[in-house]
């Protein structure tokens, strides 16, 4: 562990991070060492204290054991405009109120440690920094709450008094703790995500910001911790239950509902839209209604990303998702369909001039996005894309399933490619051509390439 860390400062990713991150990073590691050794002599350690710290240690690897197979996949999955939230803090949350803060800070440490060793996020390059980082927040976070808590509380360090009154302005002062330690957290974190995504705006930082109800929760179960450890440790196992049962049950579900969404580009995956467009078309089929599908596919999108980059190309995805979604209505579902392709459902979307239409606004508002390339020499100097939209509705002649449908979609989308791009071709011309002139039906049967 120790040669590991040692070859990542020398050669790790740390100094491959943008240069005021890493001036965040070692500041705030510096920071974290400096203050937890200024309020490490507070309180002197006795035995019980000892105990304790063995005991709420114990609890926490357990907790970690039964839930890093979760952790491990969030961790995976984690965009990199996100914080990790977990659930660590029930631990040293309990730790700060009822322990010296000696203990209370190796707490801190050694539950990251624990949750390093056991939920393997080395197998992933370049994290080290992270955790590193994010275990200096905490600890910065937790010499705040150290502070409130020698200042505020009655009997600290120990659990909060039981006679009404000291108990409430205790809770009062536990309350004002923990929301310190949050805010320094959580701030500090933020400010890193935006030095290491300069291009991340602002809604992607707070994209997560349900995950916060994690931490809240942690917090509050790590105020009962601390009365259940000085009161009757015999009681903790009750808390691990309850901690592993309910983020297993927050986590996986929210792991499933994070699975259905391209992180890209926020649209459903191929998988979901595939399902989702299955069932419409089920419907569609068993109502008598119609179901519209356009596949879009961008332009020469090689070249951007040869020209500016691929981050640039992913920040170019992200804005035609926006756009698409702006376009449509509720019940259509848009997917990414994998690389710079588009799939959008359009259940009982009418005739297949509606569906010529929405593919029309879709291009025209695709065309209209304005884009500012990164590292330009003249900042007034902008780029534009164009997408090429191939439609297809069922019923058609020869379409019953998806897969026609979506065959059928892409042979027009074919079309559009060879008639010059930035253009809507439809398989099906039963219906006169949209007035548009760049925008045409194929000819009906069969269906062909030619634009
Ligand atoms: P055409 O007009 O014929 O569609 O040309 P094109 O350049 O768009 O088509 P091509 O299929 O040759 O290239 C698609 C490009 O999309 C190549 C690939 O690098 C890029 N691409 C695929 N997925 C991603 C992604 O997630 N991010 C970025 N930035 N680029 C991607
Ligand atoms: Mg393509
Ligand atoms: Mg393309």
């Amino acid at each position: 562990m120790t040669r590991r860390l040692w070859n990542w400062c020398r050669n790790g990713s740390l100094w491959q991070l943008p240069k005021p991150l890493v001036i965040l990073i070692l500041v705030v590691v510096a920071a974290s060492i400096l203050v937890s050794s200024a309020t490490a002599m507070l309180v002197p350690v006795g035995s019980d204290d000892l105990v304790r710290f063995g005991v709420l240690l114990g609890c926490s690897w357990l907790a970690i054991e039964l839930t890093r197979h979760i952790e491990r996949k969030r961790e995976y999955w984690r965009s990199p405009t996100s914080g990790y939230i977990d659930t660590k803090s029930v631990w040293s949350f309990a730790a700060v109120i009822v322990l010296p803060p000696l203990l209370a800070s190796l707490m801190v440490v050694l539950t990251y440690s624990l949750a390093w060793w056991r939920i393997k996020p080395h197998a992933r390059p370049g994290l080290p920094h992270r955790w590193i980082f994010s275990c200096a927040t905490v600890l910065c976070g937790t010499q705040a709450a150290v502070v409130v808590l020698d200042v505020g509380m009655a009997g600290y360090p120990g659990a909060p008094g039981a006679a009404s009154l000291e108990g409430l302005a205790d809770f009062g002062v536990i309350a004002a703790a923990g929301v310190l330690r949050w805010a320094i957290n959580l701030g500090l974190v933020m400010v890193a995500i935006a030095l290491a995504s300069p291009t991340a705006r602002a809604r992607d930082l707070f994209s997560n910001i349900g995950e916060q109800v994690l931490e809240a929760g942690a917090l509050g179960l790590g105020l009962v911790t601390a009365a259940v450890v000085v009161n009757n440790p015999f009681v903790l196992p009750g808390v691990v239950v309850a901690m592993v049962a309910l983020h297993r049950g927050l986590l996986v579900h929210q792991y499933q509902q994070a699975s259905r969404f391209d992180a890209k580009t926020g649209l459903t995956t191929a998988k979901w839209w595939h399902e989702y467009a299955d069932q419409a078309l089920a419907q569609a089929r068993s109502r008598g209604r119609t179901m519209g599908l356009l596949i879009i596919d961008l332009d020469h999108f090689k070249a951007i990303n040869d020209t500016y980059g691929h981050p640039f190309g992913d920040r170019v995805l992200r804005s035609v998702a926006t756009e698409l979604l702006a376009e449509v209505r509720d019940e259509d579902a848009c997917g990414r369909w994998g690389g710079e392709e588009f799939v959008v459902a359009l259940p009982d979307v009418g005739d297949e001039r509606n569906v010529l239409r929405v593919a029309e606004r879709i291009r025209r508002r695709i065309q209209a996005v304005v884009l500012e390339p990164p590292g330009r020499d003249d900042p007034a100097e902008t780029t534009t894309i164009t997408a090429s939209v191939g439609g297809a509705i069922f019923p058609s002649a020869g379409i019953n399933t998806l897969d026609e449908l979506l065959l059928s979609a892409d042979t027009a989308l074919y079309a559009a490619k060879n008639a010059g791009r930035n253009t809507v071709r439809m398989t099906r011309a039963s219906t006169p051509a949209m007035p548009e002139q760049r925008t045409r039906a194929l000819p009906a049967e069969p269906p062909t390439s030619a634009g």
